[in-house]
């Protein structure tokens, strides 16, 4: 590394952005590769009903196996997947892959006819102008009916593109697909251009959920979250709920759902497919 460089110098060769620009080529090389490799999988958390505590859907996460690297985190690498535009691809083997799983799960399981499937999206994904005919060629290939698939979006990519994102939620929930925003709280929305836009769940942010019990700061946030989703006409999942007290708190404030470590960690498809068989 070049020392000596004083702050605000400007150099030409800057060493910091150098090593930067090379780990995120290698990354990228690297998840090119996962995905030949088929080094991705899904896992699924469960999502429970506070008022019967049945589950009532489940959230496909991915993860990824490499040999060298062993496990690395979604939070690690689908920045770089974002970054890169690699996400295009492998948002679309996600969500192929949990259509085509979920679908099997219904045919198999007639227990789970009430259950929907939740999907991550990332921005760049719907901003690819193929977005829609991949998603209806997923739905035809899987056979999955759009009315059980819950896509996650993000309060930013709400903000970003204004009209053209309005117009393809749209096109989404003409087909039936529900739509959620996702660590809500987290981003800068504001609560005008909210209602604009055809959400049907608020998924308040593990960080506030975390602190409920303990913090009034955040009690009163989450309390804020509910009661603003409910006047829109909207429903609510709390993330990351981890005790029996936060599950309390947040059933009195009329909270429809939850997710997190108290009920289940996320599991791979044969230990989910084992809960599914229980119910
Ligand atoms: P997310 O969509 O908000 O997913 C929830 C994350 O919180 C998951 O982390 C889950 O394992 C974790 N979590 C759930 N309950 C608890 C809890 O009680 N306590 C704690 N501490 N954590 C809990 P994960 O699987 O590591 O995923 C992190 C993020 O990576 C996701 O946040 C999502 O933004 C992104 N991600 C994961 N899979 C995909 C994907 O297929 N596509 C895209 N675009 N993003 C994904
Ligand atoms: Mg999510
Ligand atoms: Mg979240
Ligand atoms: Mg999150």
């Amino acid at each position: 590394r070049a020392k000596g460089l004083g702050k605000g110098r400007c150099a030409i060769f800057d060493p910091e952005m150098y090593e930067k620009a090379l780990t995120l080529l290698q990354t990228e090389r690297e998840l090119r590769l996962a995905l030949e490799r088929k080094e991705f999988f899904l896992c699924y958390q469960p999502i429970l009903s506070l008022q019967t505590g049945q589950i009532q859907g489940l959230e496909a996460l991915i993860r990824w196996q490499n040999p060298e690297r062993g496990f690395v985190s979604p939070g690690e690498f689908i920045p770089i997947a974002e970054e890169t535009g690699l996400i295009v691809e492998i948002g679309k083997w996600v969500l192929q892959e949990a259509c085509r799983q979920f679908r099997a799960w219904q045919t198999e399981l007639p227990q789970i006819a009430a259950l929907k499937l939740s999907v991550n999206l990332a921005s760049k994904q719907i901003q690819a102008p193929n977005f829609i005919s991949t998603v209806d060629q997923i739905l035809t290939n899987t056979g999955l009916d759009g009315s059980y698939l819950k896509l996650e979006i993000t309060e930013s990519m709400l903000m970003d593109q204004g009209e053209s994102t309005l117009e393809l939620l749209k096109q989404l929930r003409y087909r039936q697909i529900m739509l959620s925003i996702d660590d809500f709280g987290t981003g800068y929305s504001s609560l005008g251009y909210l209602r604009r836009f055809p959400i049907n769940t608020l998924k308040v942010d593990r960080s506030f959920v975390n602190g409920m019990s303990v913090d009034s700061e955040n009690f009163e946030i989450v309390r804020t979250i509910i009661s603003l989703a409910h006047n829109l006409g909207m429903d609510v999942i709390a993330e990351g709920v981890e005790t029996a007290e936060q599950c309390d708190l947040l059933k009195s404030l009329g909270c429809e759902s939850a997710q997190g470590f108290f009920f289940f960690k996320p599991l791979n498809s044969a230990a989910i497919l084992a809960e599914l068989m229980k119910i």
